[in-house]
């Protein structure tokens, strides 16, 4: 087995944290937006409203549609002027496009949830409509649902933000630690957990020390600074270097007594029960050399890349690349109509220079990128495995190596001397086993 033989590698990456020290600002409502219904990881969203609809900021749009989801809200007030099909990295669903008034009326039934037990706690932050915003997606309740299996006495808080350029969740923990702290305040009553360790890289000082003074008083929770390496916040690698403990292939984190969420997560799920507003919007990092003024703003869910590059000065040139997320693990995207999604915490626009590809050159092997994969794997056997025909071979080898742990950190591709697109491959590859066993459990293998 390859992972957790050794010591948990990472690398430093440049930190281009060049938005730490700027507030975050709130945009003016974009003219409409585009809210996909498979935002979360789990099953799309079901439309319950009709195109020709008013609607106000917080109501109910979509309700959850099956597993692991969570229902969506309107986020600006306005009209319904289409559903529409959708595609959205790759699965296809459908998009409800609200054209704003420009009043960002609330709905006036928004109001912070009552509850009274576990299970009141856990369907309210399903209605929170809150999920991963780390990247993840998934939704909130249902990682919180794990207490039914097992008692979580550890919440590791997430604010660890690894991924240059990013300060979203820096901001929200100089901003809003009031939140954070209503959301811990949930957790231990409603969760019984005993003990909070906020993660936070040491490249926040002042988030570290802010977060240290206000929950002075509480000794339930830790402010734990983390070296600023990369990546810092994946989740293996946070568990191990804040608790020491490591999650098996295929375990539960939650097997461990152990949850992780991230800090802007948590935030959020506070903030529903403090005045009653659902996710409907979010801070985000809009920075890169291609954008002309870099700040964490908020926006509606849903506002379209364009207008979020509008409120930012507009670009500098034509940009080359726009991401979605971190320079290492975002997406990349190509369509400016692209709408801000929940998981959404930076927009990353970068110009020529910046996004020329170094041309690979056969591998020397190293042994880098091995020795710099935090789970041990060898994406080398994953880039070999890829170049044969035969399905079944390279399925084997495949799963031989793991490739289903890899968490496409790209870290092996950051070292490598010869710029082999190893995390491109490993996309690739994760892809391909994924398609290869739905299609042997439906019996077409
Ligand atoms: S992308 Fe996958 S193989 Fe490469 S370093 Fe990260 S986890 Fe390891
Ligand atoms: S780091 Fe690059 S050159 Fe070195 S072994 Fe890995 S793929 Fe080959």
């Amino acid at each position: 087995m390859a992972l957790f033989t050794k010591k948990i590698s990472a690398v430093k990456v440049p930190h281009h944290k060049n938005t730490a020290a700027l507030a975050s600002v709130v945009a003016p409502p974009p003219p409409e937006v585009l809210i996909p219904t498979n935002m979360q990881s789990g099953d799309a969203c079901v439309p319950v409203v009709s195109v020709g609809d008013t609607v106000k900021v917080g109501q109910v749009i979509a309700k959850a549609g099956g597993r692991n989801s969570v229902p969506l809200h309107a986020t600006v007030s306005g009209t319904v002027t289409a559903i529409e099909p959708y595609k959205l990295t790759g699965r296809a669903a459908e998009a409800i496009r609200i054209q704003s008034d420009g009043k960002m009326e609330r709905d006036p039934n928004l109001a912070p949830p009552v509850v009274s037990d576990l299970d009141g706690f856990l369907q309210a932050v399903n209605d929170s409509g809150v999920v991963g915003l780390g990247g993840a997606a998934f939704p909130v309740w249902a990682k919180l649902d794990a207490i039914r299996k097992n008692p979580i006495p550890t919440v590791l808080v997430n604010g660890a933000e690894c991924e240059p350029f990013i300060t979203s969740d820096h901001r929200m923990m100089l901003e809003h630690a009031d939140w954070i702290k209503k959301g811990i305040e949930l957790l231990k009553e409603y969760l019984h957990s005993e003990e909070f360790i906020i993660g936070i890289e040491k490249n926040k000082p002042d988030a570290i020390e802010h977060l240290t003074q206000f929950f002075a008083e509480d000794n339930t929770v830790r402010v734990m600074p983390l070296e600023s390496v990369y990546p810092q916040g994946a989740k293996q690698v946070l568990l191990y270097n804040a608790t020491g403990k490591v999650v098996g292939p295929g375990q539960r984190l939650a097997s461990l007594g152990v949850i992780i969420i991230n800090v802007t997560s948590l935030a959020m799920v506070g903030r529903y029960f403090t005045d009653g507003t659902p996710l409907v919007s979010r801070s985000i990092t809009v920075d890169g050399s291609a954008v002309s003024e870099p700040k964490n703003i908020e926006f509606p869910i849903g506002t379209p890349i364009s207008y979020v590059f509008e409120q930012c000065g507009g670009l500098k040139n034509s940009p080359r690349k726009i991401i979605y997320g971190g320079a290492m693990m975002g997406k990349t995207v190509t369509d400016l109509n692209a709408p801000v999604l929940k998981a959404t915490n930076a927009i990353l626009a970068f110009g020529e220079e910046d996004s020329k590809k170094k041309p690979a050159a056969p591998c020397i092997h190293c042994g880098r990128c091995v020795e710099a994969c935090p789970l041990n794997l060898n994406p080398t056997e994953f880039s070999h495995a890829m170049e044969i025909d035969d399905e079944d071979r390279r399925a084997e080898i495949l799963t031989r190596e793991q490739v289903s742990l890899c968490m496409e950190c790209g870290c092996c591709s950051f070292v490598c001397p010869a710029h082999r697109p190893l995390a491109e491959n490993n996309t690739a590859a994760r892809g391909f086993i994924r398609k290869y066993n739905a299609a042997k459990k439906e019996g077409g293998k």
